[in-house]
């Protein structure tokens, strides 16, 4: 049996999946690969597939499926697994890290050091103490942001139309109700039909005068040019982002906009993460194997 490694992950899996098989990260090799690890970089079209034709089961290292083919994957009997539990720890601390990071002027007190200045006067901070929080999708990283919100002192409200209760969160039944009640909102959704363009110029006008986003879901939950004018008109005081339209972003009008603190798609790039998604493929290889 061959093992793919499409894209990056822990250095230490390769001997760990030794037992099963042969391992390789040279792709060139998909038409002979049993068994394909990926995470977010390689897409699983159809064409993949049809370019691999041993194929059998694909484990995306991570949450969303959204870059493999469900339908045709399972139309050629190919079984597709995610390793969903094991990122929910190191994204939420990155939402929230940005979510610290804004209201506390961390990149601009940095850069601005760094060249010279000294903007003591300029730099006000403000505190998540007793602020709200609107969470979009209670789902697992959902939850684990609201734990640390709730440490942080502040109420935690949150919109998910398919959880109808939670005891970290005051439920919210109505989307521009909650954004007109939060000083904070963070995006933990998945990328669907209904959550596309979820926040756009009719619920950013909604949203509480001055309120910081942070987005560590999808970047197309986003319509990037009404959060751009939501930005420039001083409506929001803040976005941050981890998730683009794609990895890299391609003109983005986000790059140049004010106020905007950006990463490069790392929320499930923590140390512990890589070895806890190697546990769990491990796990799922070694049931693959016995059935
Ligand atoms: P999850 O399935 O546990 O939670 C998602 C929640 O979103 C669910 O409770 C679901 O009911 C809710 N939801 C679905 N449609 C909705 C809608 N229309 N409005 C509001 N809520 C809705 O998934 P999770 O593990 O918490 O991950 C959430 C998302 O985070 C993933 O789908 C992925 O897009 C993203 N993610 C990003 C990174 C990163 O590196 N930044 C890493 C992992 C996951």
């Amino acid at each position: 049996m061959l093992i793919l490694l499409s894209d990056a992950f822990d250095p230490g899996l390769p001997d760990k999946l030794k037992k099963y098989g042969e391992v390789t990260d040279d792709k060139g090799r998909v038409a002979e690969a049993e068994v394909v690890l990926i995470r977010s970089k390689t897409k699983v079209t159809r064409e993949y597939i049809d370019g691999a034709p041993k194929m059998k089961l694909v484990i995306r290292g991570g949450v969303g499926l959204d870059n493999v083919d469900r339908e045709y994957a399972k139309q050629k009997g190919i079984i597709v697994h995610n390793t969903a539990a094991a990122s929910s720890v190191a994204v939420a601390e990155l939402a929230f890290a940005m979510m610290i990071a804004m209201p506390n002027h961390i990149a601009k007190a940095d850069s601005s050091m760094h060249n010279g200045q000294w903007l003591k006067k300029e730099l006000k901070r403000t505190e998540l103490y007793q602020k709200t929080l609107g969470i979009m999708g209670m789902g697992r990283i959902g939850s684990e942001v609201a734990k640390r919100a709730k440490a942080f002192g502040m109420k935690v409200l949150a919109y998910d139309p398919y959880v109808k209760s939670s005891d970290l969160a005051e439920m919210k039944t109505d989307l521009k109700d909650m954004l007109g009640m939060s000083d904070y909102v963070s995006l933990n959704m998945p990328l669907t039909d209904e959550t596309r363009g979820i926040l756009n110029r009719d619920t950013l006008a909604a949203c509480k005068n001055g309120a910081y986003i942070v987005n560590t879901g999808r970047g197309k939950c986003v319509i990037e040019e009404d959060m751009v004018e939501a930005l420039k008109s001083g409506k929001l005081a803040g976005f941050a982002t981890d998730v683009w339209y794609s990895d890299p972003p391609e003109n983005s009008p986000l790059m140049s906009a004010p106020n905007v603190l950006m990463a490069p798609h790392i929320g499930a790039s923590t140390n512990e993460n890589l070895l806890r998604i190697g546990d769990i493929i491990d796990e799922l290889i070694g049931e693959y194997v016995k059935k």
